[in-house]
């Protein structure tokens, strides 16, 4: 593996991934030298709780880009639901569960996400005088959910606002490209997802979205990873996607999940 510095004077560019249509896009559009510079590297924030169709497309990505993805993981946010332990420090688990009252609170996002990928660049040598631009897929038709970066060792930069693309143009792109359409990706019990997305997990991984679904009610609150509000395995999930289903990650995503 290559030892990269930043106290060198130069920024490095790196590419937060995650593996879904925009980011993929984003890093392959940089293969193609159709996004300049060349990244230095990719980082893929795990979960590990992806669905399997996330894990096989990554492996495929990691052999075709021209430079290295790094995995880095804040351990397994499924083992910590079960465990019942948050990363936060809050009570409540991490990820934002559907209650009669609303969502939770979203702390999985900032704990297994963001906080990784920052440690990793600060061990890559990123520091206040010298930060990274670091790439982020937010696409034009999601341009609000664009943020500054929490910390300033970091210059976030959108590259396919830059270029005005949409997630469609994106697709657009990578069939004009003869590259497979990336699966959605989120984590298998992911709140935010609409019923296509429940549908398109096979068969193992929606198995396990309904044992912790049914876990969660175990807790101290009725809770549900549905909609619905009604556990999963119940949801008649053939039903059109009802309005603003898929405007999944709104406000709160801070591009990091579901790209
Ligand atoms: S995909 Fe969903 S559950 Fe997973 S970290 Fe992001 S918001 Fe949380």
């Amino acid at each position: 593996m290559p030892v990269f510095n930043c106290a060198k004077g130069l920024t490095m560019n790196i590419i937060s991934l995650g593996a879904g249509v925009q980011s993929s896009t984003m890093a392959l559009m940089a293969a193609h030298g159709e996004i300049t510079p060349m990244p230095e590297c990719a980082i893929f924030a795990d979960t590990q709780a992806e669905p399997h169709a996330t894990y096989d497309y990554l492996k495929w990505l990691e052999t075709i880009l021209p430079f290295p993805i790094y995995k880095v993981t804040a351990g397994s946010l499924l083992d910590n639901i079960y465990a019942n332990k948050t990363l936060s420090g809050h009570e409540y688990q991490d990820v934002p569960w559907r209650t009669q009252g609303g969502m939770g609170k979203r702390q999985c996002t900032t704990q297994y996400k963001i906080l990784p990928l920052y440690r990793k660049l600060r061990e890559m040598g990123a520091n206040h005088k010298d930060p990274i631009d670091f790439w982020i897929g937010i696409s034009a038709d999601e341009a609000d959910r664009m943020k500054p970066a929490r910390v300033k060792y970091v210059k976030n930069r959108w590259p396919l606002l830059e270029k005005n693309l949409t997630r469609l143009h994106c697709l657009e792109w990578l069939t004009k490209n003869n590259y497979a359409h990336p699966p959605k990706s989120s984590c298998v019990f992911c709140p935010y997802k609409g019923n296509a997305e429940w549908r398109a997990l096979d068969a193992e991984d929606f198995a396990v979205a309904v044992k912790v679904d049914n876990f969660i009610r175990t807790l101290s609150v009725e809770q549900f990873v549905h909609r619905d509000l009604k556990p999963l395995q119940d949801v008649d999930l053939r039903s059109a996607e009802q309005a603003g289903q898929m405007a999944m990650f709104g406000e709160e995503c801070e591009g990091m999940c579901g790209l």
